[in-house]
């Protein structure tokens, strides 16, 4: 197929942040396009929380900003209570319980935060928060608590986000703060980067998601070296003018050396910008048609796709039943959206023991594309 994807490096521990190899176990990819460049920081970082048999959920870590976003609210123990304060939005797929039991969990990490929590998922998904909040006594908030909110945003599955707040101080009673129209099924759009949505069918309506960088910004270290540049933080201030896209004229202050413009620096292509990141994530979806299309129009030519990988193919009568894919229509969905890395997750507790089988069908299903199946 002319694509070497990389070898699978054994399974323990594929979400352990401490893992900074390219090749992470349980990882496919195919060979970077970025290794002839040098300092690359992308803006996020995505991890798994849990390990393969755990439940689904995706942390993208911002490498700047002290900032996070999580895909689905499942088992969040892994995550560590730094890690959980940064988390600034959560999306979630759906609202069956190994995706959503995890709101206990941040909202008792973040209770005493100001910066609000906002939290977008599928219909249902307001309801869902305002009867998770009222299993608690809140009578120990008042207005002189912290000031943290919770914002419930439900996608209508067309093109609006109804939106509920529920504040600390309000003892999170519901307050609704009505509708914006989306133009596009983009749920979050920030300067630097937005959050999209497809609907897929499990069943019932089980959102997957793609977070797209607005810009790549790279720094060329050669070409610093030739302009007898340092390096150091003045780089980072530099690529985040670039991904504000500040005006060429701006004043980028290098220590030791004279300032320079903005736009001198990208014409000496010391900063060179290309198309920005994609990581897409799906989980619990049928091997239909429908989803199929929807999904790879969703991840087609992504960077990273994290996807539901949970039954063997001798079993795929019931991953049918249960409107989930096996791990060879996984690997055949990840070879025909042709992505560049691709994590098969959220493996059948059923199969303990055996995850080199559901690892070597995904490899299978990556080999062999779609039209084998
Ligand atoms: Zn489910
Ligand atoms: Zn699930």
């Amino acid at each position: 197929m002319g694509v070497r994807w990389l070898e699978n490096c054994g399974s323990a521990a594929m979400h352990d942040p401490k893992i900074s190899s390219g090749k992470r176990s349980g990882w496919f990819g195919r060979s970077s396009s970025h290794s002839a460049e040098q300092h690359v920081v992308f803006l996020v970082q995505p991890r798994l929380v849990n390990e393969p048999f755990g439940d689904a959920g995706l942390l993208l870590d911002f490498s700047f900003g002290s900032r996070a976003i999580l895909f689905d609210l499942g088992d969040l123990t892994p995550l560590p209570a730094g890690t959980i304060s940064r988390i600034r939005q959560a999306f979630v797929s759906h609202l069956h319980m190994d995706h959503f039991a995890g709101f206990d969990r941040i909202l008792r990490f973040l209770l005493n935060r100001t910066a609000d929590l906002q939290i977008f998922g599928p219909p249902g998904l307001m309801d869902a928060v305002e009867a998770k909040l009222r299993c608690y006594t809140w009578n120990l908030l008042d207005e002189t608590s912290g000031d943290f909110s919770i914002i419930a945003a439900e996608w209508d599955l067309r093109d609006g986000l109804a939106r509920s707040r529920f504040k600390a101080r309000n003892k999170f009673g519901r307050e609704p703060l009505g509708a914006v129209a989306l133009a596009s099924p983009r749920l979050l759009v920030e300067p630097d980067f937005h959050v999209e949505a497809v609907e897929l069918d499990h069943g019932i309506p089980c959102l997957a998601f793609a977070f797209q960088e607005s810009i790549r910004v790279n720094v060329r270290k050669a070409r610093l070296n030739e302009l007898d540049l340092p390096t150091g933080p003045w780089l980072t201030t530099a690529k985040q003018l670039v991904r504000s896209h500040a005006d060429p004229g701006a004043i980028v202050k290098i220590p030791g050396r004279a300032d320079m413009k903005l736009g001198d620096l990208l014409s000496a292509k010391a900063l060179v910008t290309g198309p920005g990141e994609r990581i897409c994530y799906a989980t619990d979806l049928a091997f239909t048609e429908a989803n199929q299309s929807r999904l790879l129009a969703l991840a087609e030519g992504s960077d990273y796709l994290f996807i539901e990988a949970g039954f063997l193919d001798e079993d795929k009568a019931i991953a049918a039943s249960k409107r989930h894919l096996t791990a060879l229509q996984a690997g055949s969905i990840a070879a025909a959206a042709r992505v560049s890395r691709c994590v098969p997750m959220h493996f059948s507790p059923r199969y303990l023991g055996r995850e080199q089988l559901l690892l070597d069908e995904f490899q299978r299903g990556l080999t062999t594309g779609p039209t084998t199946l």
